[in-house]
């Protein structure tokens, strides 16, 4: 098979907005989507998946724990040959459904979003820290593979570092940072940080990653990449020519935190829907927005930076990542 889509590895599907939780941060739970993807539907897209040649494919939520059909999508993922992983709040867990996601190879993302029982429950709500802890040790037990995502906002940057040793204490395989995006319930609870504070944040994570010579992502920040930091520190870059993001009612998005739909896959195969986004002029400008920030130095690896945040927060996809230093100090 030859084409443009054989470049796309990964699937970011969210499948539903429904939460056990109310936190602060979440990006998807005020959003609405009427339509819904049927079960029929999704089980075909997954193996529409796996011959275009995706690799992996990442369900997202809400909450996927609670949805009566996560783990059918799970198991027909494992049997088309994909890798499948999970993104949870972790507090659904019990023995029954870790011995099925054990049995199906899944890697999950567990979002944690404070290293003290302070912080975690200003976020996640009263009484919750000790059932995490309680569902951290089962998932030790079922040597499931792990990591942590950290959302840095207003309520808990402070405790990032901390998150390095609890994350190499507990056995996960990384710590990926997500600096809050004005999007969803934080567009109403304003708890973002701004771009200093980020980059305070990331540096003194990045000494913890030294001294406990863990692994630690950042996400949705390319512009870090200006800095210099541990080893044990990956920026990533923006992912969004590698990632199909779709929403619950089948939609390809631009970016899962922001809902303008390329195309979408409840009428049309997953093939016709990406073709429809690579010929869409968004999709070119979006390619070509690097032109932007030209006379950087790490501009072929930033690409003029995340454009989600450009259009939350300045309302223009073309423009380069208002949270940028370099971009800031130009304005
Ligand atoms: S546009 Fe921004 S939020 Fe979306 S994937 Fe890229 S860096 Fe992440
Ligand atoms: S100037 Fe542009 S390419 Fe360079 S780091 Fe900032 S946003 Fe990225």
């Amino acid at each position: 098979m030859s084409g443009r889509w054989l470049i796309y590895n990964k699937l970011l599907w969210i499948l539903d907005t429904r939460c056990n939780l109310n936190c602060p941060h979440c990006y998807v739970h005020s959003r609405e989507w009427e339509k819904k993807l049927t079960r029929e539907r999704s089980l075909e897209l997954i193996e529409e998946a796996k011959e275009m040649g995706i690799k992996e494919i990442d369900f997202s939520g809400g909450e996927v724990l609670l949805i009566p059909e996560t783990m059918d999508y799970l198991q027909k993922a494992k049997e088309s040959g994909l890798s499948v992983s999970l993104n949870s709040n972790g507090l659904l867990l019990n023995e029954k459904n870790l011995r099925r996601l054990k049995e199906l190879d899944v890697f999950l993302y567990l979002s944690i979003d404070g290293a003290k029982k302070e912080t975690y429950e200003k976020i996640r709500g009263l009484g919750h820290f000790d059932l995490l802890l309680t569902n951290l040790s089962l998932l030790q037990k079922f040597e499931i593979p792990f990591a942590f995502l950290f959302t840095l906002s207003s309520i808990n940057y402070f405790e990032a570092p901390e998150m390095v040793s609890l994350g190499k204490e507990w056995g996960a395989k990384f710590l990926c940072l997500i600096p809050l995006i004005p999007a969803g319930e934080a567009r109403k609870s304003r708890i973002w940080i701004d771009s200093s504070l980020i980059v305070d944040t990331v540096k003194e994570v990045s000494e913890a990653a030294d001294k406990f010579n863990f692994p630690v992502h950042v996400a949705d920040c390319p512009f870090l990449k200006l800095f210099s930091f541990s080893n044990n520190l990956i920026i990533e870059p923006c992912p969004s020519f590698e990632i199909i993001d779709l929403s619950p009612s089948g939609d390809i998005l631009i970016c899962d935190v922001v809902d303008f739909p390329f195309s979408e896959v409840r009428t049309k195969s997953l093939l016709e829907a990406i073709k429809e986004m690579e010929n869409h002029p968004l999709y070119n400008l979006l390619k070509e927005r690097k032109k932007a920030c030209e006379k950087c130095s790490v501009s072929d690896f930033c690409q003029a930076g995340c454009y989600a945040r450009a259009y939350l927060c300045l309302g223009d996809f073309a423009q380069p990542d208002p949270f940028c230093p370099q971009v800031l100090n130009q304005s």
